[in-house]
């Protein structure tokens, strides 16, 4: 048994509690008992402390919308002019970062990736993956990733059109083995799988139909990019004559195992669409500035009943920062100040656990007893009153990824005075610099 006690431990939750000195006890990947850490301990006297004195135990949080393999991208020069839209973005950087990739590259990037997120409190991740040159198994080494730093994961790779056909039909393949081997012994709860699908522009209706059959067939959903940029509304009314969430409504890409990222420039009647459907969008406020694609009316969905939960797109690890942005950039788009609060709240707290609650099969997102041993040991000593009805603030304005001590995924320290246990990071970092060279070389010539 393990005790992580003599913090300030917030529960969040239905019933959500502060409790000053309390303690959380974890045996065999689940929280068994909470309670003050004086009890525990002299209830328990056999069990390993992990202390968190000065800090605030909580559950780990969780990223709905990831992109390991971009880690490769940090420090590149994109040839060429700066892009000057959305589309040029892609076109002249993450569409040739992701063909530059090996298998060997897709392992260490994904494990980078993981390795920042639990770093920066991240205990679950919702990874979408593109690599249209080393396509099969490239959801395994992620796995293998994952697994390797102790993450939990869920893992898609991106069916798209954009490099033929032939490539769009690997894709489907891919994530159709991926899934089906996650029904191996040991793979539960750690490991999900969906059906990874680009966006509405790079996707034949044929392409799209095929994906949501092998979906339905294993019974996921999908993971799809959704009006990200203007371009992906443009093109959909040109060609099919419908925006994109009714385009994909129609073909059957909505429902509430589906996750529709972004969701920038849609309309009423598309939120009503993914309303109805409860599918979960993932709103990504950071990468939705710095691509300069717009604001998404992530609170304008919120409140007409849309499930939506929040991502990074791989702009940030850090889940805190995601957070705070996500609570100002709304006040700016709309110049009130006092919007987006509860919001923002239910988003990263609420939304997000129950969508990886429903993906992963266990109890996530509260420190009660029956629920998973996710949470995080976070440095921080509060100079105000802190309660269950004040913490958002605390998260808000006092606590970053970067002040996350330890973390324990599935009963087991994941992270512990910030080094990740059973990984040598210099070692990794290493071969990545090696790496990345190699593919930032490749890239130059696509
Ligand atoms: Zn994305």
């Amino acid at each position: 048994m393990l005790i992580v006690g003599n913090g300030n431990l917030v529960t969040l939750g239905e019933d959500p509690r502060v409790r000053r000195g309390g303690a959380v006890a974890i045996e065999d990947g689940l929280i068994v008992e909470v309670g003050t850490t004086r009890v525990l301990r002299a209830k328990h006297k056999k069990a390993e402390l992990l202390d968190a004195a000065g800090a605030v135990i909580m559950p780990g949080l969780i990223n709905i919308h990831a992109h390991g393999y971009g880690a490769f991208a940090r420090g590149l020069a994109v040839p060429g002019r700066p892009p000057r839209t959305f589309l040029e973005i892609l076109r002249d950087l993450w569409w040739k970062l992701d063909r530059a990739l090996t298998l060997e590259d897709i392992y260490v990037s994904a494990a980078l990736g993981f390795v920042d997120g639990v770093k920066n409190g991240t205990t679950s991740i919702f990874d979408h993956h593109a690599s249209p040159n080393a396509i099969a198994g490239s959801l395994d080494e992620e796995a293998r990733a994952a697994g390797k730093v102790g993450v939990r994961a869920c893992l898609c790779y991106e069916v798209s059109d954009r490099d033929g056909a032939e490539r769009a039909a690997e894709g489907i393949e891919e994530n159709v083995r991926f899934i089906r081997s996650l029904a191996r012994p040991g793979r539960k709860g750690m490991l999900a799988g969906c059906m990874g699908l680009h966006a509405s522009l790079t996707l034949s209706d044929a392409t799209l139909q095929r994906a949501v059959e092998e979906a339905g067939k294993l019974g996921v959903g999908c993971h799809i990019h959704v009006a990200e940029g203007p371009e992906d509304g443009t093109d959909s009314a040109a060609r099919h004559g419908k925006s994109v969430v009714r385009r994909l409504f129609d073909l059957g890409v909505l429902g509430p195992r589906s996750i529709a990222a972004h969701c920038v420039h849609v309309g009423p009647e598309d939120i009503d669409l993914l309303a109805s459907t409860r599918t979960i969008v993932a709103h990504n406020a950071q990468s939705n500035m710095g691509n300069a694609v717009g604001v998404a009316p992530a609170l304008e969905m919120v409140q007409k009943g849309v499930r939506v939960g929040l991502g990074t797109d791989g702009f940030t690890a850090d889940m805190f920062e995601a957070a705070a942005s996500t609570n100002i950039v709304h006040r700016l788009a709309t110049r009130d100040p006092s919007v987006g609060w509860e919001e923002g709240r239910r988003m990263l707290l609420w939304t997000n656990a129950r969508v990886a609650e429903e993906f992963f099969g266990v109890r996530l997102g509260a420190l009660a007893p029956g629920h998973a041993a996710d949470l995080i040991v976070v440095d921080y000593d509060p100079y105000t009153p802190l309660d269950a009805g004040n913490f958002w603030g605390h998260l808000l304005f006092g606590m970053r990824g970067g002040q996350v001590r330890h973390a324990i995924i599935d009963g087991r320290v994941v992270m512990r005075d910030r080094r990740i246990i059973g990984l040598d990071e210099a070692r990794l970092r290493a071969r990545a610099r090696t790496l990345s060279k190699k593919v930032w070389e490749r890239l130059a010539r696509l």
